[in-house]
């Protein structure tokens, strides 16, 4: 990304959360985002699931036990969690703590029970909803990833219907058919908030128009 503004921004790093119904190409999306943006950090969630083939301990999430997810969500470790298809999610406070304290800004990719949580907590994160093209493309995306069981894709695209009319409840939607250009539309989201007046270091504007 290229951020030709010579503009110095403050150290408040923003949450930007991403929410889909499963399939509609999230993780590919965040992928390539975060190889795109510079300063832009994925919190890995903790989660029971099981990996699936060719996911990474504490790259894809931190795969841990029921007993380990409990254990965490009594001692007050978790800034939000849910249980989704049958398994425990969550965000740790302190995994966001640290890329804010670093200057960066944090992606996450919840669901929307955890989005619900967030708001309540973080009145200033950016909330983007990407919609699939058509219920049938998600079914394809589904099948053509080929890592759910027949009974997975079967109850991720009865949720998905629910999950949809949510996307009322966000800042932003985005419908990935082609990829670039919902990457293009992403990137354009964090580069306009990055802009925003309450971004910016006034100490520096001061300084560098020499204003006392
Ligand atoms: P999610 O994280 O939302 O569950 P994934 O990123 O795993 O979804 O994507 C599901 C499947 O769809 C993957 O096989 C991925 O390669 C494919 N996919 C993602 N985005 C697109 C796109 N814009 N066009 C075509 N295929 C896509
Ligand atoms: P998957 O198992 O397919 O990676 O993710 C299933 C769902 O769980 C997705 O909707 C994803 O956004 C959501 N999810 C992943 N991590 C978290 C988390 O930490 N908290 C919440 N609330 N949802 C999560």
């Amino acid at each position: 990304m290229n951020e030709s503004c010579m503009l110095q921004r403050n150290n408040k790093g923003r949450l930007y959360i991403l929410s889909a119904p499963s399939g509609t190409g999230k993780t590919t999306l965040c992928t390539s985002l975060l190889e795109l943006v510079p300063n832009l950090k994925e919190s890995v969630s903790f989660t029971t699931r099981k990996p699936r083939v060719g996911e990474i301990q504490d790259m894809d999430y931190t795969f841990i036990s029921v007993e380990e997810f409990k254990l965490m969500l009594s001692g007050g470790q978790f800034i939000e969690w849910a249980e989704v298809f049958g398994n425990y999610y969550g965000t740790s406070f302190k995994r966001i703590e640290d890329i804010l304290a670093s200057g960066g800004d944090v992606l996450l990719d919840i669901d929307i029970q955890g989005v619900r949580q967030i708001k309540a907590k973080h009145t200033d994160a950016v909330f983007i909803f990407i919609l699939p093209p058509s219920m049938e493309t998600l079914e394809q995306r589904l099948r053509g990833r080929g890592k759910d069981s027949e009974e997975d894709i079967i109850k991720r695209l009865h949720v998905a219907k629910k999950e949809i009319m949510e996307c009322v409840f966000y800042d932003y939607i985005i419908v990935n058919d082609l990829l670039d250009h919902a990457l293009n539309q992403l990137q354009s989201i964090i580069i306009s908030n990055r802009l925003r007046t309450d971004g910016i270091d006034y100490q520096w504007l001061e300084n560098h128009f020499d204003i006392h």
